[in-house]
């Protein structure tokens, strides 16, 4: 297993539309996004996000407060969201230093592919909805940013700027 190197936005491969995955073999690349997940820390993590433009990414939504619950979603598909939306609070491992406000639904269901090419489906609520939602915003090439208002979207650019710059 190896850390990867994980874009940092604005990168190119952060904006762009991911292909399906086909019958190549992910275990590698898969072990190696739950290591760098875990380490970077976060709760999620695309193939995107560390250059691969393929529609899969990792997820554990609880390991920080309680026993883990990692997933693999590969080739999601999503089915349905729930009538009600709320914001929240998404951090991004490719926007670090930056805590955007996004709107969106408070369940979702899906279908998905697991690690062994077999179809699953479910419902997620709380923040494993929220946090499947940002992980699939990134395989459409979509970030935190792209979901707020131009305004929001200033102010949290100019966050993320400074961020760059202090840290730098
Ligand atoms: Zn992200």
């Amino acid at each position: 297993m190896a850390r990867l190197p994980i874009l940092q936005w604005p990168d190119p491969g952060l904006s762009t539309l991911c292909t399906p995955v086909g019958e190549e073999d992910l275990t590698g690349l898969i072990a190696d996004m739950f290591e760098t997940m875990y380490a970077a820390p976060g709760r999620g993590l695309a193939a995107p996000q560390v250059g691969v433009l393929k529609r899969l990414f990792v997820m554990d939504a609880t390991w920080k407060e309680a026993p883990g619950t990692p997933l693999v979603m590969i080739n999601p598909e999503i089915l349905s969201f729930g009538t009600d939306q709320e914001p929240g609070d998404e951090g991004c491992l490719s926007i670090p230093g930056v805590l955007a406000s996004v709107q969106r639904p408070t369940t979702v269901s899906l279908r998905w592919q697991d690690q062994d090419r077999s179809w699953q489906s479910g419902s997620f609520d709380g923040f494993a909805a929220r946090c499947i939602q940002h992980e699939f915003d990134h395989l459409e090439g979509l970030v935190t940013f792209d979901r707020l208002s131009p305004e929001a979207r200033t102010e949290s650019e100019a966050t993320y700027q400074h961020h760059l710059e202090s840290s730098a």
